[in-house]
């Protein structure tokens, strides 16, 4: 199984034209003077441009019990529609992935219905004894709930057990001790963030803040930088919303204010804050509209052409985007991929820097047909998506029947 693709594309130190030949799964050959092998598909054209296969590391895949908010098949469709290879999906479902017997569930329902390939997380699990060498086998890491696991006891416990399997650990850094009633100010962000910066100082774990809100909380993050291994990631929400009352925009850390949001991008350009994230969260339209219904909405159909609007308008540049949805995602998940270069997995996204639309959820893979994005013009889309030499979305068609990979499974590069 082989495929060449033509066109212009991100290599390390810079764009470059020419050719890339992937065989077997692998990147085999990339440059000037490529010897074309099996299909060969040519994106020789003004605008286009061949980015290293974008990564997600926080989705929300649902499924089982809530297949009806969204199942593995439709939101990895979503992901290829999107123009990302690989989504890692939260443990947060029901039943919870934080159990082996649900894990191995987990892995062979991606293994059948992923359109994509897929990494999973394991949640903090109630018993000691599911803190076994399999977990670290199948997951990229532990997802961290700190509004609801502060006070549980097996929380050191698996802090421990990923410093020792060298696992990363993933928080949702809010302390709900410093929630005023329904209302969650920046502090608590920034307590939370101190809490899990303490406990990686004294266990050694990796430790990455996903979906940053405030600038408070990037300042505390700054701090904590210079003593513990910590990275973290932040939304296109957070870059370009703010505080709504409409409940389609209700997302938990909560949408802040202009100066949490420039804030926050200048942060992402100078590096501070290293990946950008969707937090795609789907939910039934019906629990959306009320006040009191869950927080989050789709995001990964969303992501990349905001993120390309952001590059069109000055805001960020095109290697800033590859950086944080591929390289140091691939870096920090520990993955033979975010790169264009020999040996390295043979995952692509094509994009079309000219391509001016406007967003229309009802076109979305998602089963969540909806967005706080409606109706939003940007400019950049992706046109062609490829996982392991195979084109999964092309010509504006998600293509299945490769099977998703638990990326765990890609080894080393080379
Ligand atoms: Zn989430």
């Amino acid at each position: 199984m082989e495929l060449t693709v033509k066109g212009r594309f991100f290599a390390p130190g810079g764009l470059r034209e020419g050719s890339i030949r992937i065989s077997r799964g692998r990147i085999e050959e990339v440059g000037e003077e490529v010897a074309p092998g099996g299909e060969v598909l040519d994106f020789r054209e003004e605008g286009k441009v061949i980015l290293p296969g974008l990564i997600d590391m926080h989705v929300h895949l649902r499924d089982f019990e809530l297949s009806y908010k969204e199942d593995f098949r439709t939101g990895t469709r979503a992901a290829a529609r999107g123009g990302y290879t690989v989504v890692v999906d939260m443990p947060n479902t029901l039943p919870r992935v934080n159990r082996i017997s649900v894990l191995r569930k987990r892995e062979e329902l991606g293994r059948r219905r992923a359109a994509v390939d897929f990494g999973l997380y394991f949640g903090v699990p109630e018993e000691k004894g599911e803190l076994r060498k399999e977990v670290g086998k199948r997951c990229l890491g532990i997802k961290v709930y700190l509004p609801e696991e502060g006070e549980k006891e097996t929380l050191e416990e698996t802090l421990r057990f990923a410093s020792r399997e060298r696992l990363l650990v993933i928080t949702h850094a809010e302390d709900p001790a410093f929630f005023r009633g329904k209302e969650r100010p920046p502090e608590a962000e920034v307590m939370g963030i101190r809490r899990m910066a303490e406990l990686s100082l004294r266990h050694r774990f990796r430790l990455h803040l996903t979906h940053l809100s405030s600038s408070a909380g990037l300042r505390e993050l700054e701090r904590w930088k210079r003593r513990v291994r910590l990275s973290a990631d932040t939304c296109p929400h957070y870059l370009l919303l703010t505080r709504r009352r409409d409940p389609l925009f209700k997302v938990f850390p909560p949408l802040r204010t202009e100066r949490d949001r420039t804030a926050l991008l200048s942060g992402l350009r100078e590096g501070k804050i290293e990946v950008v994230t969707s937090d795609h969260a789907p939910h039934l339209r019906a629990e959306k509209r009320d006040p009191d219904g869950p927080g989050g909405f789709p995001g990964l159909e969303t992501e990349l052409p905001l993120l390309l609007t952001l590059v069109r308008r000055g805001e960020l540049e095109l290697e800033g985007v590859v950086k944080a949805c591929s390289e140091v995602p691939a870096s920090l998940l520990g993955l033979p991929a975010g790169r264009i270069e020999k040996g390295y997995v043979g995952n692509l996204t094509v994009v079309d820097l000219k391509k001016s639309f406007k967003i229309d959820p009802l076109e979305f893979e998602s089963k969540a047909k909806y967005s706080p994005f409606q109706g939003r013009r940007v400019v950049g889309s992706p046109v062609c998506t490829i996982v392991r030499g195979r084109p999964v979305f092309l010509d504006g068609e998600v293509v299945e029947g490769l099977g998703g990979m638990n990326v765990k499974a890609y080894g080393e590069a080379g």
